[in-house]
Parts: C-alpha cells; sequence; structure tokens
C-alpha cells in the first residue's frame, strides 16, 4: 500500500454550537499512529462515523487550551479509559502547550467521582485513566514508529502559549496550526510541508457584526486569505481549511474556496465534518525543511 498521512476534519465547527459541525478536531492517521488534535464537542462521536474508538488513539495533541478545543477531553479520558480491555491499561500521551497538565489533572478531578463509582464496580479498573502529559512549545516532541512529531510556537494572542504540530512520516508531511495570525515561526513549521491544516475566519464578514464581542474574533485568528498566503509562503501542496466562522452555508463553499485561491494557487480543501485528505510524499512545492 502506498504510504501516506491521512487527515480526517472530524469537527469542522467553533465555538458557536452549530447542529452540523462538531468543536474542533482533527484526527490525522499516519503509520500505526492515530493522533488526535484537539478534541471539541461531539469528537467521539464523529470519530465513532469512521469507526475510531476513544481506545485506537495513540496521542492527544492539543495546540491550546480554548474552551471549543478541549470541550470533550473529559469525555476523550474517560471513554478510553473504560473502553481499553487490555491490562496495564497504556498510558496516553498528551501532547499540548503549557498549562495541559493543569487541565487534564482538574478534568480529571471534576470527573474524580465518576472514576470512583467504575473503580468501585469493575474489577479490573483499579486506578485513574492514565495519561502522560508532555508540555512544549518547541522543537520535536515525539519519534515513535516512524512517526515524528515537531511543535513550534504560534501567535493567538492574548491567549499564550499556544503551538502548531508537525507530523511526519516516510516522507509525507502535515502541519495543524490551530488558531492563529500569520506568524514566522509557523511559517519555518510548516516550510516544505505536504499539507497545512488551518482554521480561518471570514474577516470580511465577522467584521461587520453588530456586537463588538463578535468583532473581536477577528482579532486572533487568520482570515482564509492570510491562511492562504502562510501556505503559499512555506510551499505546501494541500491547504486543508478548517474552523469555519460562520458555518460555511450550504452552497458557498467555493466562495470561500475562491478566497483561497487568491494567495494560494494549489489543492485547496474545505468541506462538512468527516471530509478525509490523503497526503502522499512529495506533494511540496519546496524541499522538505
Ligand atoms: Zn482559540
Ligand atoms: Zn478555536
Amino acid at each position: 500500500m502506498d504510504v501516506m498521512i491521512e487527515v480526517t476534519l472530524l469537527g469542522t465547527g467553533s465555538p458557536i454550537p452549530d447542529p452540523d459541525r462538531a468543536g474542533p478536531a482533527t484526527l490525522v492517521r499516519a503509520g500505526a499512529q492515530t493522533l488526535l488534535v484537539d478534541c471539541g464537542r461531539g469528537v467521539l462521536q464523529r470519530a465513532a462515523a469512521i469507526g475510531v474508538g476513544a481506545n485506537a488513539l495513540t496521542a492527544l495533541l492539543l495546540t491550546h487550551l480554548h474552551s471549543d478545543h478541549i470541550a470533550d477531553l473529559g469525555d476523550v479520558l474517560i471513554t478510553r479509559w473504560v473502553s481499553t480491555f487490555t491490562p496495564d491499561q497504556p498510558a496516553l500521551p498528551i501532547i499540548g502547550p503549557p498549562g495541559t497538565g493543569e487541565v487534564v489533572e482538574a478534568t480529571l478531578r471534576a470527573f474524580g467521582f465518576d472514576i470512583g463509582y467504575r473503580i468501585a464496580h469493575h474489577a479490573d479498573l483499579t486506578a485513574a485513566p492514565p495519561v502522560t502529559v508532555h508540555e512544549q512549545i518547541d522543537g520535536v516532541a515525539w519519534d515513535r514508529d516512524g512517526v515524528r512529531i515537531r511543535v513550534a510556537p504560534t501567535d493567538h494572542r492574548p491567549v499564550t502559549p499556544t503551538i502548531a504540530f508537525r507530523v511526519e512520516h516516510a516522507g509525507a508531511s502535515v502541519v495543524l496550526a490551530g488558531d492563529t495570525v500569520p506568524c514566522e515561526s509557523l511559517d519555518a513549521l510548516a516550510s516544505g510541508a505536504g499539507a497545512l491544516v488551518h482554521t480561518v475566519v471570514r474577516k470580511d464578514l465577522m467584521q461587520q457584526a453588530a456586537l463588538q464581542r463578535i468583532r473581536e474574533i477577528c482579532d486572533y485568528h487568520s482570515s482564509v486569505e492570510e491562511a492562504a498566503a502562510t501556505a503559499a509562503r512555506a510551499g505546501v501542496g494541500i491547504l486543508i481549511l478548517t474552523h469555519y466562522v460562520p458555518a460555511i452555508a450550504p452552497g458557498q463553499e467555493e466562495e470561500w474556496r475562491a478566497l483561497a485561491a487568491t494567495t494560494f494557487p494549489r489543492q485547496i480543501e474545505l468541506g462538512d465534518d468527516l471530509h478525509r485528505v490523503e497526503i502522499h510524499p512529495g506533494v511540496c512545492v519546496k524541499p522538505t525543511g
């Protein structure tokens, strides 16, 4: 079988609840690894739709600690724990920015009664969900079974620190930018990658909002054109847009694609939850950095 990385947009929504879009979450399958990047609302429902259970995840990667990106962290931790049937359950690696450990610990504490009930009920559950948290903002975070993950800081201020991930496997690569305005460290991380998954906000629409709090969403996100320009500077082969603010209205996909195409001349992917993209080696236009 052809070697590749497979990206599935599990949730293409945003903080705004949407009947058709789950919260921000992206599944990356590379070699034997199944990596979940962010865990917004509904993530396990969407994962179930493609046959991936919480117990199949090999690591959880968090770009930042905004609520929309971690809304279902408790569900991921508890469901993985109760649906893993091997003795000596392996710890779930969680890679995120500083603060991740505190959030994971507080989440497990919030589910403390549940964890107690299940340990009391099931003979083979004897300890709380095992996790290993790696807090990191720069450098190689993971190198296992031919899959390497690098992280770099992004700019989502005043939310800080925030990170992007680069996943590499057998010559294929994908960068997951998370929420950010254009910045040099993301450009460097994405340089020569096969694909860039980038969250976007339609600033042309959101800047018209009557409420200041809604207009302020524009402050720390990339517009479609800005995300596309980042992809063009980095020389990636495929731009994958997600986290649509506002949600793409039915029939408007081509308008969004046209905006991205003003600054990125290559393959542009966007769509509904469960949209899947294959990333093969050699689709970038720059030598792999
Ligand atoms: Zn955010
Ligand atoms: Zn967000």
